[in-house]
Formats: structure tokens, sequence, C-alpha cells
């Protein structure tokens, strides 16, 4: 079954469905940033529409996102006017005809012969910039928290944002760099605390409670926009 809706312009979206054991319908962009709707098995046409009527707007902001997605996706080559992110802000990048590959001064300064390698550049770009934001936060942090971590780097993963091994190495994603900090401190403190406790239960979040109270926020923040700094990194 696809449905369809109609968007602001009067134009109508075609809607794929996925059929699930669920209780409830959702709208979702999978990893690919496609738009799917899941129902339940066995559910009504009448009860597809309501869901429709009654989301309106949740759904037309999820179309919206996809577009957004696959638009920065199909930046190949990069252009002055641009935006990037950089720790939870946008800046423009501009283009010039010398100087060092990438360089950033509330703009991001790129020359012109690297504008092809928009990956490459911005990966190194942000896990250096990343590598020196946790330096200056982790030791406060892990000293406040009384914990011990054996080191930590930044590496070019794509599924976590962070992680900590048995031997309390932790690691995290170079796309953090362009979060918002609230939300790098909270994967910061989110890993530390895996140095004492390592499962998601209810000890471990009282722990992550006590340094970061809004990690509520932080987790949808992140979650939020997963696909767009994916995106954004052109990986
Ligand atoms: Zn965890």
């Amino acid at each position: 079954m696809n449905v369809r809706i109609k968007d602001e312009n009067g134009k109508y979206i075609e809607i794929p469905t996925v059929v699930e054991r669920r209780k409830n319908l959702t709208i979702i962009l999978n990893r690919q940033a496609e738009l799917r709707l899941k129902v339940p098995s066995g559910i009504s046409c009448k009860d597809v529409q309501e869901f429709l009527l009654s989301n309106r707007n949740w759904i037309l902001d999820t179309i919206s996102k996809g577009r957004t997605i696959s638009n920065i996706r199909s930046r190949t080559e990069l252009k002055s006017g641009d935006m990037q992110p950089l720790f939870g802000s946008y800046y423009p990048i501009h283009l010039l005809n010398e100087g060092d590959s990438i360089r950033f001064g509330n703009e991001f300064y790129i020359n012109r012969d690297f504008r092809w390698e928009r990956r490459e550049l911005f990966r190194k770009f942000y896990s250096e910039a990343l590598q020196e934001y946790i330096s200056g936060k982790i030791g406060n942090y892990s000293e406040k928290m009384g914990c011990h971590y054996k080191d930590f780097t930044v590496v070019k993963s794509l599924s976590k944002w962070g992680s900590c091994d048995h031997e309390n190495r932790v690691e995290f994603s170079f796309l953090l760099a362009m979060c918002r900090p609230e939300a790098i401190n909270y994967i910061i403190v989110h890993e530390l605390v895996h140095t004492k406790i390592k499962s998601h239960g209810k000890r471990f979040h009282e722990e992550l409670e006590k340094y970061v109270n809004r990690w509520r926020e932080e987790r949808k923040y992140l979650n939020g926009n997963y696909l767009i700094f994916r995106a954004y990194s052109g990986y």
C-alpha cells in the first residue's frame, strides 16, 4: 500500500508504507533518508487517513527534512555561499584562489583547488576541531566524576557518536564536531560513565544525570540531526 499527502504547494507526495508488528503508525526517514510510513498489520485505510490528517504538520516537516538532506547530499563540488555546520552553528563557505586547503575564521576558507574533496577535507578538519574541543573538556569531567579512562581518540565512525571499550578507551565520532557543545558534553559524560558502568541501566542514567541533567534533550537533538550532519559530512 502506498499513501499520498498533499504538500504545501498542493503537490502530491507518495509515501511508501512498511507493514510491521507494531502498535502505532509512525513516519520516519530511514538511514538512507527515504521517507517511510510504518503501519501495524491489519490497519484500516480509515485509520491511515486519520493519521495523515491529524499529523499533517509533523509529516510535512519530515518530508521537508528529507528534501534538505537530499539537497545537501547532491552537492559534490564545494561552492562559495554554501553553509556548513560547526559546533551547532552554520557558517558560509568561501572559496579562495590560494592558501591553505581549509581554514576557519567565522567562515570556512577553502582553497578552490580542493573544492572536489569535500569529504576528506571536512573529515580531517572536524576531527582536529573535535580533538581540540574534547582535550579541553575530558580531563575536568573525568576528575569531577572520579573516573579513569585510558585515552581518547576521534574516529571516522558513522554509526555511533561515541564508545568505550572494556579497557576504558573512549572514542568519539568526528561527526560530533558539527553538534552543539551541550550535545558533545553529553556524549563525553556518557562515555565516561561507561568507564564505571557498562550497561545502560538505571544506575547508569542516575550517574549520567548528576552531570548532564538535560541528557534526554541532547539525545533527542543528536537523533534528530544525525542524518543532516551525516549528509554534511559527505559520507
Ligand atoms: Zn552508551
